[in-house]
């Protein structure tokens, strides 16, 4: 993540389920400003995103006034989670048999 605390990039749908649009948006780590750009799934327009970061983080087209939400904020965030503590947990049980591993060669 490095200097943002919150980025992401994915398709949008519109209301029949089509994913016709994409949001993209990054919020620096010392800011409170959501910036990117969108494509509209309803009606296709694309723009610029410089709003305030809020959760739920709702976009209102500037064209169609179509409220785009970000899809599955908080699972996202779980699992993100998630991911972290597997990569953590793999990578100690890798240096574990590496110790292991020198310990039986001595
Ligand atoms: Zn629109």
């Amino acid at each position: 993540m490095g200097n943002f605390k919150y980025i992401t990039n994915r398709p949008l749908k519109d209301k029949s389920g089509a994913e016709k649009g994409r949001i993209q948006v990054l919020v620096r780590a010392n800011s409170d400003r959501a910036e990117g750009k969108y494509t509209c799934p309803e009606c296709l327009n694309q723009a610029n995103i410089d709003q305030e970061w809020l959760k739920p983080f709702i976009l209102v087209c500037g064209k169609c006034n179509a409220k785009l939400k970000i899809p599955k904020l908080k699972d996202e965030a779980k699992k993100e989670k998630n991911a972290e503590k597997k990569i953590l947990e793999a990578e100690a049980e890798r240096k574990a048999k590496e110790a292991a591993a020198r310990e039986g060669l001595v």
